[in-house]
């Protein structure tokens, strides 16, 4: 099969390819967690504009347990779409004894076909590091660095993480004293750091390290789901792969994650979650409107897990089109508006202090919150900081209609979108490693003996694998 594909690929036939029903290319898009509560929210965010890109390619839905709990973490997930296989939760792309597996994007790799790897997290967080990677803990983010730089296999590597590829006395968090950005480019890769660096490289393969860990909330930097001067956004990102793996004959193998659904669902801050979707919508458009443009391309897209276990109860007051108005992270609001009371004088309830933190918080809504006396109260005697956070996000979420049960992940199915060449695959309920097994089998190719054998669609038996 792979054979036959490369020569589809050859004659540079996306026709050939789309007319046999075998992906040529795989645009595999993640929104880490992102379920049908966010997608539904963010319906109402965009109001009066166009529905969410991916609204009309929704197939089907998928179960997310992994090996050892009923609910996933990100690792076990992005094994199991990477792999076929049910992991425990901190696996990357290793089963329940720890022995490493292939993934999908190094099976894509043996068949000849570019790969290449985006997240706006760390791009040694666990999500990528299932698809590039394998060791038993999601912990090793060093080894996991080195893995990708060494393997041969990857040719575009883009997002955060520039810590965990320089050693500590270069300013990274590398102990062994490994220099990869300077190894990576003795294999060819270029390195770029900023968003202009990103637009100007001409490279086959690229390393871009734009922040240090995680790249920066994707709000209030001008248009909703862009990111502060010097950092790509995801769109920009993902032109930049899709530009560069294209230019294989045999075809690519692309994972493209949003990392901000997650992070700031933890964070119980709604706004930014909307924002952050907002920056997924704008890379999907880009990833489809390449797939429309070149036949044999499939696009998948599913969350890993729900993070925040987030609730909808919209209302005529209460409508996630106010998060547009807000112009920075909860955590930011509550940090300044601290911040000011301390700058102007006040003490932490004195007479003064109270109109400081409503004046603060109004400014960052755009008005839409005014904050009453008695929460500013709350805020002003919470115990400790967590609480007082915990009481400005319900008040902010609130507003437009949203409410959180969690700051973990939940265990709620998510939706999956597909669209293209053997988006037929994905159809149905289906078990996350039904995922890995239909990404392989959408491409043609064979997971390795033993591996992704267990087709589950339907049932609950892969819990006890
Ligand atoms: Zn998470």
């Amino acid at each position: 099969m792979a054979n036959e594909e490369s020569m589809a690929g050859t004659n540079g036939s996306g026709e050939t390819a789309a007319a046999d029903g075998v992906a040529k290319n795989v645009i595999f898009m993640l929104p880490d967690g992102f379920s049908t509560a966010q997608a539904d929210a963010y319906r109402y965010f965009k109001a009066g504009s166009e529905a969410p890109v991916w609204e009309d390619h929704l197939t089907g839905m998928v179960k997310t347990s992994s090996s050892d709990n009923l609910v996933t973490d990100s690792a076990a997930s992005a094994t199991a779409y990477a792999t076929g296989e049910k992991t425990y939760n901190g696996a990357i792309a290793v089963d329940p004894d720890g022995r490493a597996l292939d993934s999908v994007l190094d099976i894509a790799s043996d068949a000849g076909k570019a790969t290449g790897i985006v997240s706006t997290a760390a791009i040694t967080d666990a999500s990528p590091a299932a698809f590039g990677a394998s060791t038993v803990d999601r912990g090793n983010q060093d080894d996991i660095a080195a893995q990708y730089t060494s393997n041969g296999d990857l040719d575009v590597i883009l997002g955060g993480g520039r810590a965990q590829f320089l050693p500590e006395d270069d300013g990274g968090a590398r102990e062994d004293g490994i220099d990869l950005v300077d190894q990576a480019g003795r294999q060819g890769f270029d390195t770029v750091t900023t968003a202009d660096e990103l637009e100007a490289a001409t490279g086959d393969r690229l390393l871009g390290l734009f922040t240090d860990a995680d790249m920066s909330a994707p709000i209030g930097n001008g248009a909703p789901g862009e990111r502060p001067d010097g950092e790509p956004t995801l769109a920009e990102m993902t032109e930049a792969t899709l530009d560069r793996l294209s230019q294989d004959g045999d075809g690519f193998f692309a994972v493209i994650e949003e990392e901000g659904t997650d992070t700031w669902g933890h964070a119980n801050d709604a706004a930014t979650v909307m924002n952050s979707a907002q920056s997924f919508d704008d890379a999907w458009s880009l990833a489809l409107d390449f797939a429309e443009r070149n036949p044999g391309t499939l696009i998948v897209s599913v969350a890993d897990h729900e993070t925040g276990g987030m609730t909808t109860l919209f209302s005529d007051e209460a409508n996630p089109e106010v998060f547009q108005t807000y112009r920075a992270t909860y955590e930011d609001m509550l940090t300044e508006a601290f911040r000011r009371v301390d700058v102007d004088g006040h003490t932490p309830g004195d007479a003064g202090s109270f109109a400081v933190v409503r004046d603060t918080i109004g400014g960052y809504t755009g008005g839409a919150v005014t904050l009453d006396d008695e929460t500013i109260a709350s805020i002003f005697e919470a115990p400790d900081e967590e609480t007082a956070y915990a009481t400005l996000a319900e008040v902010l979420n609130a507003a437009g209609g949203v409410n959180y049960s969690t700051t973990g992940h939940s265990a709620v199915d998510v939706p999956i979108y597909a669209y293209g060449t053997g988006a037929e695959h994905f159809e149905g309920l289906l078990d996350n490693t039904d995922v890995g097994i239909q990404l392989a089998a959408a491409m043609g190719l064979d997971l390795p003996e033993g591996q992704g054998d267990t087709m589950t669609t339907g049932s609950d038996d892969m819990l006890l694998a």
